[in-house]
């Protein structure tokens, strides 16, 4: 994206980008990373019916404390009938109920036993875990699928699911600098800087996504760049106050040139996340198709034609 598209990019446009972004990824060698053995519990776990999942099945598995669990329990009817009102149209309110969603239905639980909220997930695995909750939500079916044209010709229909999910997956250029103790990139700069990086938090995100819809209602123009980097490098954080980011902004508006080109170009590097759909074809090939939603997320937890599937005639 060139400076000029960026500088017309709109309150809106950036939420979309950042929601559409869909970031993470599996790094190929996790198991460099000498994670312990996780027992994982799949039984119905409480009267609240917990799923325990490894970290390492996440796109950001590797950006978690080693040993943790993320604990995800399907949607009750009252939290389908919120997200049933999404507005499609409007980014601010799908990141809003998705984030409500997720509010309700997952949780992180470190290997010490604590308990975290999803604030302390990492942003790029909002869709995936979307995503997990409805497979968790709507066992026996009502699946919600896209087609994607095979290099041969037939059409193939993929449903969107974690078996179909494939994630982005950072070089192992950049991998080679990952921190185990502070699961982070540690980044050297020949100008004697240290940078860390790492996706940042949901709970990181709201904080930026509120500053950004009150700068627009007060008619500021948003500093992309900034927003763009920043929360990369605040990624052990699960929030920041307004006056925070405000202070942030003025340091980063100081930062020297090497400084600044270094992180844009690491940033850039850091694609967690969906990359697309794929399923093989009957002729063996596998076909791809981008993530999208197929009518919408507001489609996402509402069964498909449930008048013709419920009627009894
Ligand atoms: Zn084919």
């Amino acid at each position: 994206m060139s400076k000029q598209e960026e500088s017309n990019l709109s309150e809106e446009e950036y939420l979309r980008k950042h929601i559409e972004g869909l970031e993470s990824n599996k790094p190929s060698n996790t198991q460099n990373f000498q994670q312990p053995e996780v027992k994982v519990d799949n039984s119905r776990a409480s009267d609240l019916h917990y799923f325990a999942f490894d970290v390492k099945e996440f796109p950001c598995g590797v950006f978690y404390p080693a040993g943790s669990t993320i604990q995800v329990r399907a949607a009750q009817v009252k939290e389908i009938q919120a997200y049933s009102m999404v507005d499609d149209n409007n980014f601010y309110d799908i990141v809003e109920k998705m984030n409500d969603m997720l509010s309700s239905c997952v949780r992180i639980k470190y290997l010490d036993g604590t308990i975290g909220s999803y604030m302390e997930i990492r942003d790029p695995d909002r869709y995936y875990l979307i995503f997990l909750i409805r497979e968790l939500t709507f066992q026996k079916g009502s699946s919600l699928t896209t087609t994607a044209t095979c290099e041969c010709g037939q059409e193939v229909s993929i449903e969107l699911k974690r078996d179909n999910f494939k994630l982005f997956e950072p070089s192992d250029r950049i991998l080679s600098f990952f921190d185990a103790i502070s699961t982070s990139f540690r980044f050297e700069v020949k100008n004697g800087k240290v940078f860390n990086l790492a996706p940042p938090t949901i709970g990181l995100q709201k904080s930026f996504t509120e500053y950004i819809v009150k700068e627009n209602a007060e008619k500021k123009k948003p500093n992309l760049s900034f927003l763009k980097i920043i929360p990369f490098l605040l990624y052990d954080r699960t929030s920041i106050t307004i006056d925070g980011i405000k202070s942030k902004l003025e340091e980063y508006q100081k930062i020297d040139d090497i400084s600044f080109q270094f992180l844009n170009a690491a940033v850039e590097k850091m694609t967690f996340g969906i990359e697309k759909l794929r399923k093989q074809c009957q002729c063996g090939l596998e076909s791809h198709t981008d993530m999208i939603f197929p009518d919408g997320p507001s489609a996402i937890f509402v069964v498909h034609d449930a008048f013709e599937q419920f009627i009894k005639e």
